[in-house]
């Protein structure tokens, strides 16, 4: 074993001293967070992490959504720790490359679908989804129709938290701050059946929320929008699976009016949904996707867009500079990493063990253990990601009161109980290690269970 510090309950105490006066931390209210105390962690392997009180914690969030391979996996150590020593760092933008940005293009080319062969490399999902809004835009241009520059996203979308990806996202959280928002942006509503069909089928269901596409393009003109943009599955959204037919729907209505579409893959790429990319577990070719978390499984800050030879081509056969980029594009140190990472993938056939193995058993024992529970009203997901919908009233579907809070209640229980899981809103999701075992997931849902029974009982006590 490798050996590692350990922090005393009197350092745990210093750490979170530190952390308050001077870290502010992404999504949180700093000011409460300082007067509670940051939990420190400390170590992880497998799917498991350490708390410097020494608590052991199963993750069922991989981290953000990213730590696909599990932690502790020396294999991409090794390559970071090679490739340090022999080119630590060069760009990616005067007419030069190295070997990791090379081979790691042509590595993500040989897994993702039809022609998505090109590669444009950032360091984030926000990043990512920041390149897709300038590259389509700049597609438009090049043909001709600088006026076809309009986005279309969907409401409770994330794309990150950019000025663009907070525009393209749909989280009204973050559109109350920080803006004005980047223009020429528009959403549609999203398809969660669960929550918002009423009486419809969700066939119907899906149908109608993609013609709301239609309608939008229509309203605002179809020669005046470039593209479409959305994840497969909306992740921090709260996993929201759509209809079976939507996305088959909103290709059609695409291609019927010349619009692009981007899947915003940073969360289903790179197996999570039982196939490489989660376009292809919902059978669509987009034109382009942006990926990141699975890519390097989190070990260093890397992500990509996957860019179709119709608009490659375009470019390159434009003849000019694309002025776009960052710093660290390509950077060889994570490209090492995540050249590692895919390979790791395709030698323990990882997206096959997702989508024929510990995948459905997932799914099917979820659904066993916790479909009955008083405070679960719907249970979806895919491959290993699934958001469980909690209700005050099954029947009806009621949820409980805003200033409850009954998802956070949940979470500190499981947090308190050896579990991670996230709340967004009411919705608790999990999407845990795609390398997890059937034993680790028998304890991730056993943990969510009993955890389940406490937050039903904290509401009881009211
Ligand atoms: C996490 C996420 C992003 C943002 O990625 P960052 O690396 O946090 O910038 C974008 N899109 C989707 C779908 C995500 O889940």
């Amino acid at each position: 074993m490798s050996s590692h510090r350990t922090t005393t309950a009197a350092n745990t105490a210093d750490i979170q001293a530190t952390d308050a006066s001077h870290h502010m931390h992404p999504f949180t209210n700093t000011g409460a967070l300082n007067r509670k105390g940051a939990r420190v962690i400390e170590r992880a392997e497998g799917v498991y992490l350490w708390d410097s009180e020494g608590n052991k914690i199963i993750d069922g969030m991989a981290g953000l959504w990213c730590v696909n391979m599990g932690y502790g996996r020396k294999e991409l150590v090794e390559a970071a720790h090679q490739q340090m020593q022999t080119l630590p760092y060069y760009n990616t933008f005067f007419q030069t490359t190295h070997t990791p940005a090379a081979e790691l293009a042509k590595e993500i080319a040989s897994v993702t679908p039809g022609d998505l062969n090109h590669i444009f490399f950032a360091n984030s999902g926000s990043e990512a989804v920041d390149t897709v809004i300038r590259l389509v835009r700049q597609y438009w241009n090049i043909k001709g129709k600088p006026y076809k520059n309009i986005l279309i996203g969907r409401e409770n979308a994330y794309h990150g938290s950019t000025i663009g990806g907070t525009s393209l996202g749909g989280m009204s959280g973050m559109h109350k701050q920080g803006g004005p928002l980047v223009p020429n942006i528009e959403r549609i509503r999203q398809p969660y059946w669960y929550g918002e069909a009423g009486d419809m089928s969700e066939e119907e269901f899906g149908l109608a929320c993609a013609q709301a596409l239609e309608e939008k393009i229509l309203a605002v003109g179809p020669d005046n929008v470039a593209a479409f943009v959305g994840e497969p599955i909306q992740g921090a959204g709260g996993v929201i699976v759509p209809p079976a037919n939507y996305w088959q729907e909103i290709k059609r209505i695409c291609d019927k009016y010349d619009v692009l579409i981007a899947a915003d893959e940073v969360i289903c790429g790179f197996g999570r949904t039982g196939n490489w990319f989660g376009c292809q577990s919902f059978d669509f070719q987009p034109d382009l996707m942006s990926m990141a978390k699975g890519l390097s499984s989190g070990y260093l800050p890397i992500a990509a867009v996957a860019v179709g030879d119709r608009i490659a081509n375009a470019f390159i056969e434009h003849d000019e500079d694309f002025n776009h980029g960052f710093t660290y594009s390509g950077h060889p140190v994570a490209a090492a990493v995540a050249i590692e990472n895919i390979r790791l993938m395709k030698e323990e056939n990882i997206v096959d063990y997702v989508a024929n193995d510990i995948g459905p058993y997932f799914q099917t024992k979820l659904r066993e253990m916790l479909s009955e529970h008083p405070l679960v009203g719907h249970i979806e997901g895919m491959g290993l990601v699934a958001g469980i919908a909690l209700v005050k009233d099954k029947a009806t579907k009621t949820l409980f009161p805003d200033d409850l809070d009954i998802g956070l209640i949940c979470r500190d229980h499981c947090f308190e109980n050896g579990l991670i899981m996230r709340a967004v809103g009411s919705r608790m999701v999990l999407s845990p290690p795609l390398v997890i075992s059937h034993a680790e997931v028998d304890e991730v849902l056993e943990k969510a269970r009993h955890c389940f029974d406490l937050t039903l009982a904290s509401v009881d006590k009211g």
